[in-house]
């Protein structure tokens, strides 16, 4: 299965989703750049998920914090003192591990391992000039402190009541011990979180019905029911601000693995800074007269993860090719059945050949009246058969093909991605048929 991880790593590559970042100088660590593909998956990711928690629910909006803050956020949350990890590292190979990845002996090389480090996830940066410890910042290690920050702004500026929730989606940085499986963890990474602010004696009832959402939300994408689970985490397990938390996992090939995580944050964030900062964070409900620090429930999600996972539940290898009109017996053929919603590319347009002017001239002047309305390709490269392989790998949902026919009676053929069917439809129809079939 770990097969697999490498597969779509060099499909990745190969086809514009995923780079190794500086890699003409030989990479850097666990850092990765999204092309052209990666990145349009990325905007559908961040953009569904917004539509869902903002869009779809009342009284959630939305919010853009700064990534580096005064230091004393990262005090008051516990950050600076409790985000770490224990790092153990091999006698003989020297390589270093999480230590609950290497319980008795190193996993490379079976060798003895020296005593657990504690280890803070914090990265560290300078700001200003001189780099004295008076300078020192961090690279946010979760967005939602940003949210904690405006808490109050938001909840005056836009006139809310508890029950009420806000979203960010932004990059976040943790120093990994051990960063592994592609971009699974990585050091720089996207999240996308919701806070969502509540009476103490509501948290149960808010938790359930966030967890229920969540899993909903994957299941819609496409994911199957069957490679995703929620995981209770024990009290010993669990981040240091949670008092519950579940983790929503995907069945990866390397194991079951997280891909959002549900916390109840209790009022650990908005307690601490209200102490740290001196300023009273807590919130006076008018009707009731109650002045309560809010509980808080928090969905997050990675957006790399999450990306990861979507792409591995749509790879698909075909042994023999998929065409199984001729006998031929070709090589193994991928087909990446990305959700409509998900897919970077919507629509090929595709001339049958490329040295008949008409049949050239017509395929463009498609390609140019599809392209404000859906992520389009033109490819006019080689074979029809090598084209439509081309583009299965990269998930387009359907191709349209203008041939001989089409210059006869203005009709194209439409090829379905996952089906491989083919049907013709008018040109004068085209845009409003692929509406209908993308909606
Ligand atoms: P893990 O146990 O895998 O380190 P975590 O429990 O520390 O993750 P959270 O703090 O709950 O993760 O972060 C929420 C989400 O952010 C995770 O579910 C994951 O999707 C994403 N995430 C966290 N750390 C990383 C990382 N190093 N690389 C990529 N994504 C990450």
């Amino acid at each position: 299965m770990e097969n697999k991880i490498s597969k779509i790593v060099s499909l990745a590559k190969r086809r514009g989703f995923i780079f190794p970042s500086s890699e003409i100088y030989g990479g850097f660590g666990s850092s990765y750049d999204f092309g052209p593909l990666g990145v349009e998956m990325k905007r559908n990711i961040k953009q569904l998920w917004w539509q869902e928690m903002i869009n779809n629910h009342d009284s959630v909006v939305g919010l853009d914090a700064a990534i580096l803050m005064n230091p004393k956020v990262w005090e008051a949350s516990g950050h600076l003192s409790g985000f770490s990890d224990y790092l153990v590292e091999c006698k003989n190979c020297k390589k270093r591990f999480k230590s609950e990845e290497a319980k008795n002996k190193c996993p490379e090389c079976g060798g003895e391992l020296l005593k657990p480090r504690k280890f803070n996830l914090m990265m560290k940066t300078f700001v200003g000039p001189v780099e004295d410890s008076a300078s020192t910042a961090y690279l946010r290690a979760e967005t939602c402190q940003g949210i904690y920050m405006n808490f109050e702004n938001v909840l005056n500026s836009m006139r809310l009541k508890i029950p009420f929730g806000i979203a960010q989606i932004g990059k976040a940085f943790r120093n990994e011990v051990n960063p592994k499986n592609f971009i699974f963890r990585t050091r720089e990474f996207e999240q996308m979180e919701m806070q969502w602010f509540c009476h103490p004696k509501q948290a149960n009832k808010w938790f359930n019905f966030w967890k229920k959402e969540r899993i909903n939300w994957y299941l819609s994408l496409g994911i199957p029911k069957k490679d995703l689970r929620a995981v209770e985490i024990s009290a010993k397990q669990r981040a240091h601000y949670a008092q519950k938390q579940v983790d929503i996992e995907y069945r990866f090939p390397f194991g079951w693995g997280e891909i959002e995580g549900i916390h109840y944050r209790g009022d650990w964030d908005l307690s601490n800074h209200s102490k740290y900062s001196g300023k009273d964070l807590k919130y006076f409900d008018q009707e009731s007269k109650e002045k309560y620090f809010p509980h808080i429930i928090e969905t997050s999600v990675g957006v790399e993860r999450s990306l990861f996972a979507f792409l591995i539940n749509a790879y698909e290898e075909v042994k023999g090719g998929r065409t199984k009109t001729t006998k031929a017996v070709k090589e193994a053929e991928v087909v990446l059945k990305i959700h409509k919603k998900l897919a970077p590319i919507k629509i090929a347009v595709l001339p049958l050949v490329k040295n008949k002017p008409k049949i050239v001239k017509k395929a463009k002047e498609i390609y140019q009246t599809l392209k404000p309305h859906f992520t389009c390709l033109y490819d006019q490269v080689g074979s029809i058969g090598r084209r439509y392989r081309r583009i299965d790998e990269t998930g387009v949902l359907l191709a349209v093909t203008v041939d001989f026919q089409t210059l006869d009676d203005k009709t194209v053929t439409l090829r379905d991605r996952d089906t491989m069917k083919q049907e013709r439809v008018k040109a004068e129809d085209l845009l409003k048929t692929l509406k209908e079939k993308l909606k």
